[in-house]
């Protein structure tokens, strides 16, 4: 079979043989709100290929239409223009729910709109859940450990949070988003699962997403300056996009007795300097590194702590850096060649 988005085969493979996904005798109706967007548009291709009927939820503020363009030959794809902000009916079985901008120039660009959407869109999804007896899976963050002086991050560490900077809008509305899980799990029954995603990357970022593996190999390819902000010695461990949806979907298909947080994310942890090394090694790139001031607030390390996905889950990452970054090079190489540089927009 050949997957879509390059799904790495012996990992769509795995979930198969894991009976994780199984192809159904009743399509499960699933909503995926944010669908448009880099994680969103992988998860509802493999969902798709599983045999299910997916909806995709968005309102294009980050997602992009040609990330869901090639969904559209399946008869089971539907894709709806909404604001999570706003209520809807649908009638579902499952939802996940990834609707936010993640990159911080653009949460931070509408930080109002990113609370409401982490806040009041929570809310809307979680009484849509409730209504239609839906499981519902919550795309939070290790934002919520913020600037962690606990290393690396455990589930059960409540973090170090700034709660009025630039970063807050995306932070504090994710924790107030977890909040809402779970008093909706514990008032109204509602079968949550709640997943900590750590830093993840690969094919269908956007090259002005504005996050640092795109950023860095965008620019190596371009030959412009690398951006390293700050002195480059803050950490963050880079998890590939198919582990991750691995992850998502093996979350989702868990006894309802677990419902999380849970950490998914890759335990290698490498500085932002040796990341910028890696990429330039990768690309053979004659570009500079130049230093640029550190954002307000960015956090000083993170690693996950994963024993608890690997031990309720069975799951770990399978994909190194180095794998990792060569896939997502390559499909930025030919993006940029076919796009003459620029970020192309499919109507
Ligand atoms: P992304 O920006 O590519 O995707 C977000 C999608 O949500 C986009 O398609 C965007 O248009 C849509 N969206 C935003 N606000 C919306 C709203 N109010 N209503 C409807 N649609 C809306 O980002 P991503 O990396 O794919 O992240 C997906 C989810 O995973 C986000 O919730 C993010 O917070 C979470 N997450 C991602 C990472 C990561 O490293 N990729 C890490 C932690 C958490
Ligand atoms: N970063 C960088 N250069 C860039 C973009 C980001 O040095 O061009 C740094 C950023 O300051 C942070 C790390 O890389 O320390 C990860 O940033 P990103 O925005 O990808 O994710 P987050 O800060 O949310 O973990």
């Amino acid at each position: 079979m050949a997957y879509l988005s390059n799904f790495s085969e012996h990992l769509a493979k795995s979930i198969y043989e894991d009976k994780v996904l199984q192809r159904p005798e009743v399509p499960k109706r699933i909503l995926v709100t944010g669908g448009a967007g880099f994680l969103g548009s992988h998860l509802c291709g493999l969902l798709l290929e599983a045999g299910h009927q997916v909806i995709c939820a968005d309102n294009f503020s980050t997602g992009l239409r040609q990330n869901v363009e090639p969904l559209k030959r399946f008869d089971n794809f539907r894709l709806i223009a909404h604001d999570i902000v706003e209520p809807i009916d649908l009638a579902i079985d499952e939802i996940y729910n990834l609707a936010c901008p993640a990159s911080p120039p653009h949460y931070q660009a509408d930080p109002i709109h990113t609370t409401k959407t982490c806040v009041l869109g929570s809310l809307n999804m979680l009484e849509l859940a409730a209504r239609h007896g839906a499981r519902i899976l919550q795309a939070s963050t290790s934002e919520i450990y913020g600037d962690p002086q606990v290393h690396p991050q455990v589930e059960s560490y409540w973090g170090n949070v700034n709660p009025f900077g630039p970063r807050s809008c995306y932070d504090e509305g994710k924790r107030c988003a977890e909040t809402l899980f779970f008093d909706f799990h514990r008032t109204r029954q509602v079968e949550i699962k709640v997943v900590r995603i750590f830093n993840t990357y690969g094919p269908r970022m956007r090259p002005d997403d504005g996050r640092v593996v795109s950023n860095f190999i965008v620019q190596a390819l371009k030959g412009e300056d690398i951006t390293i902000y700050g002195d480059g010695s803050q950490t963050r461990s880079f998890c590939f996009v198919d582990d991750l949806i691995d992850g998502f979907v093996r979350v989702m298909a868990s006894p309802a007795s677990l419902t999380g947080p849970i950490n998914l994310g890759n335990p290698g942890e490498f500085t932002i300097g040796e990341l910028a090394e890696q990429v330039v090694g990768l690309t053979g790139s004659r570009s500079r590194i130049v230093y640029r001031p550190l954002p307000v607030d960015d956090p000083r390390q993170r690693r996950p702590d994963i024993s608890l996905a690997e031990r309720e889950l069975g799951w770990r990452p399978r994909i190194d850096l180095a794998a990792g970054l060569a896939q997502t090079i390559g499909h930025f190489d030919t993006l940029l060649a076919r796009t003459d540089g620029e970020l192309m927009e499919v109507a």
